[in-house]
Formats: structure tokens, C-alpha cells, sequence
């Protein structure tokens, strides 16, 4: 043999307490690929995706976060002020002295579920203000008056300086707002009294805090109910961006003690979505090694599309990716916008409403007689009969 393969694993990211840019540069190598491909080991390249910010390309830009100069010394922090907020909040994974770990429920990818996650993506996929319950596991209870805070970020570089913030539409209709001050908040915690909205003053990002709470006896984790209050795909809010959600574990001054974080997809049929991606990364860590990226997928001729792509494609990327279609004619047109209205107008109706809403339109239907099919003309006659009666 001649010698060990070239080690081409990731840093273990969980120990390092490096600068964002320290970290960057030590995962990020710059051009093409952007991570190391190892050979018969089908993972490497499904890590490579899932690592939060993969898409990330070009080498680190220095100014882009407007990072302090590193020769300059930071100013010691006063005793009574909490650190100041990273302008980036880092998105990695620290379980900390404490051991803090997330659990979620497993509910599967019926149609009717309303929250799941999935471990194989690390990524949470929820209905609009539904419950989203998230448990909390630590090896050793933190000092009292810890706190847990829930932030939302871009995922991607060129998005994650832009704060996430919930769409006019949501913040303004009276639908969910009862009463609420956070209105502009995306993440609220359900189900209790002492949860906290913030505003960091300096980079304006938007959190909730919440006192921990140990587990109650005979159990080994705490729950908290979290709720997202606006879709992935709202116009002017996230905007089909996908988003991760930071859970950190603090002590009452500030000081992050435990970090996990999750990828977050707010849509109409979480259950339908996360088959959907599972099921297309499982595609691609089984059949398409060899014949990599030749995968049919929706690609428009160049030119035609808006997005211009980078880096690697996953299925999520493409059901968010905007292409064009040129049609030929008026009507056609017409037509075919009116299927695409329908199918966006579904994308924001979750699918036990779409079940009332289908069984509404038949009942009125098969009264009107419009839609009804032929052999109902019976019924229609019957109708009408009781109707002169
Ligand atoms: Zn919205």
C-alpha cells in the first residue's frame, strides 16, 4: 500500500472557538470545487451540501461583514454590559460544558402533518404559526437564570447580512396579531408568558428569549413551542430564501454557553417538502455518482432563466428557482398563467383546507349542476323540482 488516503475531513467544527474568518478559511478553500471530494465515499459529497452556507464560493471577502481589524485590539467589555452581538451570528453547532443537544418529535411525512424534521437534512419543514414542538437536552444543568434564545438568519452569503424579518403582509393583517407588539418578529415561543422579543440595537436582528427551564421530573428534556409567522416563499420577506434557525443556550449576561442550529422551510405541505428533498438527496447519493449532475432536472435553456445558478443544486433550489416560459399566443398564455396562479395559490393553502375547500366546490357544484357529470342530470331535474316546490 502506499500509505493513508490524503485526509480530506472537515475540521471538527464543534471544538473550534475560531474567528468566523479563521473558520471560513479553514473550510472554505476558494474557487472550484469548494470542498473536497473524496472518492468511494458516497457521504462526502451529501455533507458538502448540507453544511449550513455550502454555497458559499468565493474566497472570504474581509470587508463583507465589516469585521473589526484583527491587529486591533477589541476594547475589554465593562463587567455589566452582555458582549456585544455578532454582526454575523456564527450558525455553528456547540454543544458547550453543558452538552446541549436538540430533539424533535418524529412525525413522519404524512400529508397532514403540520411540523417535521428531518435528521438526515437537519431541517425542520412547518406550517405557517403552527406548533413546532423542540426539545431541549442537556448533560448538566446550566447555571441558574440561563436563557434560550431563537434567532433566524439567511442561509446563504449573499442574503445572510439582510435581517429576517416577517413580510408586510403577515405583519400588517389581523389574522395571528391579536394584541401582539412582536409583530415583525419571525420566530415567536408558544404557550409562555415570559418569552422576550428583541431588537439587537446595533445590527437590528430580531430574537426571542426565554428563561430555561430544567425538565420536570421522570423526564429528560424541556419542550419548547415554537411557532414561524410567515411562509418560506412570502413576497417581501423571506422571499423563497432559505432560512436557519440558532438556538443558543446563555447565561443571564449574554455569554452563549451552547449553540445548535437548523435548517427551516415555513410551507404549506411540510410532510409532501421533506419527502420531496429526501428523496432527491437519497437520488443523488445512490444512482448519480457516476452520472453526476446529468439528472434531468427543469433546467431552461441558458438565457431563459432569472436565477443565474451557483455551486451545487439541490432539489429545494430548484422548486424555488424562478424560470421563465415564453408562450406563444394570448390565449395559451392566459391558460397556462391561470395553472400557475393556481399552483402558487396552493403552495400558501395547507392541505386540510384545500380538502374542505375541494369538498365545498363539489357539494356546490354538483347543486349548481355546472361541473356535474352527465349521468347526474337526474339529480339536477330533482333539484330544480324541489326548488319550484
Ligand atoms: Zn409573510
Amino acid at each position: 500500500m502506499n500509505g493513508p488516503v490524503e485526509e480530506t475531513d472537515l475540521p471538527d467544527l464543534q471544538l473550534s472557538q475560531g474567528s468566523f474568518q479563521q473558520i471560513w478559511e479553514t473550510i472554505m478553500t476558494p474557487g472550484e470545487p469548494n470542498i473536497p471530494h473524496v472518492e468511494n465515499e458516497p457521504w462526502s459529497d451529501l455533507d458538502a451540501t448540507l453544511l449550513p452556507g455550502a454555497s458559499f464560493q468565493d474566497g472570504f471577502d474581509e470587508n463583507l461583514f465589516e469585521l473589526a481589524d484583527p491587529a486591533e485590539p477589541f476594547p475589554a467589555p465593562l463587567d455589566s454590559m452582555p458582549p456585544p452581538a455578532s454582526t454575523v451570528p456564527s450558525t455553528i453547532d456547540y454543544p458547550g460544558e453543558h452538552g446541549f443537544q436538540l430533539r424533535f418529535q418524529k412525525s413522519g411525512t404524512a400529508k397532514s402533518v403540520t411540523s417535521t424534521f428531518s435528521v438526515q437534512l437537519n431541517k425542520l419543514y412547518c406550517q405557517l404559526a403552527k406548533t413546532c414542538p423542540v426539545e431541549l437536552l442537556m448533560a448538566k444543568g446550566p447555571p441558574p437564570g440561563a436563557l434560550l434564545r431563537a434567532t433566524a438568519i439567511y442561509k446563504k452569503s449573499e442574503h445572510v447580512s439582510e435581517v429576517v424579518r416577517r413580510c408586510p403582509h403577515h405583519q400588517s393583517s389581523p389574522e395571528n396579531n391579536e394584541g401582539v407588539n412582536h409583530r415583525s418578529h419571525l420566530i415567536r415561543v408558544e404557550g409562555s408568558h415570559r418569552a422576550q422579543y428583541v431588537e439587537d440595537d446595533s445590527t437590528k436582528r430580531q430574537s426571542v428569549l426565554l428563561p430555561y427551564e430544567p425538565p420536570q421530573p421522570g423526564s429528560e428534556a424541556t419542550t419548547v413551542l415554537l411557532n414561524f409567522m410567515c411562509n418560506s416563499s412570502c413576497m417581501g420577506g423571506m422571499n423563497r430564501r432559505p432560512i436557519l434557525t440558532i438556538l443558543t443556550l446563555e447565561t443571564s449576561e449574554g455569554q452563549v454557553l451552547g449553540r445548535r442550529c437548523f435548517e427551516v422551510r415555513v410551507c404549506a405541505c411540510p410532510g409532501r417538502d421533506r419527502k420531496t428533498d429526501e428523496e432527491g438527496v437519497n437520488r443523488a447519493l445512490n444512482g448519480t455518482k457516476t452520472t453526476k449532475r446529468k439528472v434531468p432536472q427543469a433546467t431552461p435553456p441558458p438565457g431563459t432563466s432569472k436565477k443565474t445558478k451557483t455551486g451545487s443544486s439541490t432539489e429545494d433550489e430548484d422548486r424555488d428557482s424562478i424560470f421563465v416560459l415564453q408562450v406563444r399566443g394570448r390565449e395559451r398564455y392566459e391558460w397556462l398563467k391561470k395553472i400557475n396562479d393556481s399552483l402558487e395559490l396552493m403552495d400558501h393553502v395547507p392541505p386540510a383546507d384545500q380538502e374542505k375547500y375541494k369538498k365545498r366546490c363539489s357539494t356546490k357544484n354538483t347543486k349548481k349542476g355546472s361541473m356535474a357529470p352527465k349521468n347526474g342530470k337526474r339529480l339536477l331535474t330533482k333539484e330544480e323540482k324541489s326548488d319550484s316546490d
